[in-house]
């Protein structure tokens, strides 16, 4: 027999088997048992915390022929094919989010069920929708034919335009508790003899953070070192963080020693550390260091650097590059260090003034190397902020934010996250025939766009046939510019060349771009 995850294994078959979710589950089954069911439901809430799974149940139950307060018979001919069933109908927005499979959908929507009462339509991650898509969707939502039903689930409620929540009924789906995931744990432990103790269930559970799904895929991962399944175990196999590791990154935080910190991150990165789990260690043990400071203690970070890098890592929670971004945000605090304990006014003055003969700088350059990637050097971010306000206008913005939305909601349709992470909250600020502005608010996230600009250039030109180059700044840097811009309103820009560099120089300038900010200060 194939080997079942386990998730999908203890699926439950029945209200009575979901754990957790009580109120939800009660007024659903009230509704059912009322006969007071509605064409739209919206289920909003964290990942794994029992949408679908509810979702299908209801599916089941409203289709089962005689169903006992609520529960459905297992015995009809709709709950025997429940899994099958042509009449339930799963649908993944992030894959199909546009206009023409929602036409799909509705045209679908309008033949009778197979062989139940109702057609459940389930979609999930329907934020993922675009706006055209929406749009078809409104019309079949304002007067949906009687035999259909659907449910909607989303992670990002706040993504779902006002005139759909209006038309659903709508429950908000709560992160499960440790103590309940724990008891399943348990349950399904037994079942499937894995040995483990509460404690270690207790572990699983917390780390699981209210998500059934993950605790239960930990579960499927550890039982596969088929040996008992301990706290240690746990701590081994998944690269869980203790305190005196967290104390590690800060070590090397504060003797800007970038080599080992990369160490440990490749080391986090082999070992598949849940990253959001780093991101609450972290967070945890800078809230600790700031009750220090505040107490009298010295630390080598202000107050200021730390609530700097605070707002940044929250910011890392469930992105795609969450680990590189980390590690950004932490190398360009140790940048900040070094910066500021090295003169930096002579090395600025160096680089300004010769910046080609850069051999002088080698060994500065070498120790300071993170990434060997080209990133955009600090020249070539001031020749496209300037070329940026050349000839820019308010209908090339129009222009390109048309484009820009067309090409957004292509890389959904690939299903690119990775990009989509990265592209989706960046504001367009200014945009002339030749070059975009972008803005957003953390410099990580702006350093690795112009990590990626090429890449992304490189796209736009292939799906949307636009040749453009683009910068991103942060908010507080598009401001400053935004300021120079309006004082020097009668300033003539005129567009100047990028210089063509070789791949030695760039990997350079990349070292001393991440001192660039603190260069351009001390100016
Ligand atoms: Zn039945």
């Amino acid at each position: 027999m194939a080997y079942k995850v386990l998730y999908r294994k203890y699926r439950p078959q029945d209200f009575n088997t979901l754990f957790g979710q009580n109120t939800i589950k009660k007024l659903l089954i009230d509704s059912i048992i009322n006969d007071k069911i509605s064409h739209a439901y919206l289920f909003s809430g964290p990942r794994g915390t029992g949408k679908t799974s509810t979702a299908k149940l209801f599916a089941k139950t409203i289709n089962c022929e005689n169903p006992k307060d609520g529960i459905p018979c297992n015995k009809c001919m709709p709950c025997i094919n429940y899994e099958q069933s042509p009449d339930i109908i799963e649908i993944d927005a992030a894959s199909n989010n546009g206009v023409d499979e929602i036409r799909d959908l509705r045209d679908n929507a309008k033949i009778l069920p197979a062989f139940s009462k109702y057609k459940v339509y389930i979609i999930d991650e329907v934020h993922m929708l675009s706006q055209s898509a929406w749009n078809a969707f409104l019309k079949i939502l304002e007067e949906p034919p009687k035999h259909v039903i659907f449910i909607l689930a989303t992670t990002e409620i706040q993504k779902i335009p006002i005139t759909i929540l209006s038309r659903c009924q709508r429950f908000n789906f709560q992160k499960i508790s440790v103590e309940i995931i724990a008891e399943n744990i348990l349950r399904i432990s037994k079942l499937e003899k894995i040995k483990i103790n509460q404690e270690a269930a207790n572990y699983i559970a917390s780390l699981a953070d209210g998500g059934m799904r993950d605790a239960l895929s930990l579960l499927d991962q550890l039982s596969k070192e088929e040996k008992e399944i301990t706290v240690d175990l746990i701590q081994e196999s998944f690269g869980v963080l203790t305190e005196n590791e967290v104390e590690e990154i800060f070590n090397c935080l504060s003797k800007g020693d970038i080599e080992k910190l990369e160490g440990i991150f490749d080391e986090y990165s082999k070992k598949g550390l849940d990253t959001n789990l780093l991101i609450s260690k972290i967070l945890n043990y800078l809230y600790t260091l700031e009750i220090g400071i505040v107490s009298g203690k010295k630390h080598f970070l202000s107050i200021d650097q730390i609530k700097t890098m605070a707002n940044e890592l929250i910011k890392c929670y469930n992105k795609q590059d969450a680990l590189l971004l980390i590690k950004m945000i932490i190398v360009s605090n140790i940048s900040q260090i070094i910066s500021q304990e090295k003169n930096p006014e002579i090395i600025s003055r160096e680089i300004i003034s010769k910046p080609t003969e850069v051999t002088s700088e080698k060994e500065e350059s070498a120790e300071l190397k993170i990434e060997s990637k080209p990133v955009i050097s600090d020249d070539i971010k001031k020749i496209r902020i300037n070329n940026a306000f050349v000839g820019a206008s308010k209908q090339e913005k129009e222009k390109f934010k048309k484009s820009w939305e067309i090409f957004i909601n292509k890389e959904i349709d690939k299903s690119n996250v990775e990009m989509l992470s990265l592209l989706e909250d960046l504001s367009i600020e200014v945009v002339s025939p030749t070059n975009v502005l972008f803005s957003i608010k953390s410099s990580s996230t702006a350093l690795l766009y112009n990590e990626k600009s090429n890449l992304i250039e490189e796209e736009l030109l292939k799906s949307e046939k636009i040749n453009i180059k683009t910068i991103c700044l942060t908010d507080d840097e598009w401001q400053k510019e935004k300021k120079q811009f309006i004082k020097n309103k009668d300033k003539e820009y005129s567009y100047i060349d990028e210089p063509k560099i070789n791949e030695d120089v760039k990997i350079i300038d990349s070292a001393l771009d991440i001192f660039a900010e603190e260069i351009v200060e001390v100016n």
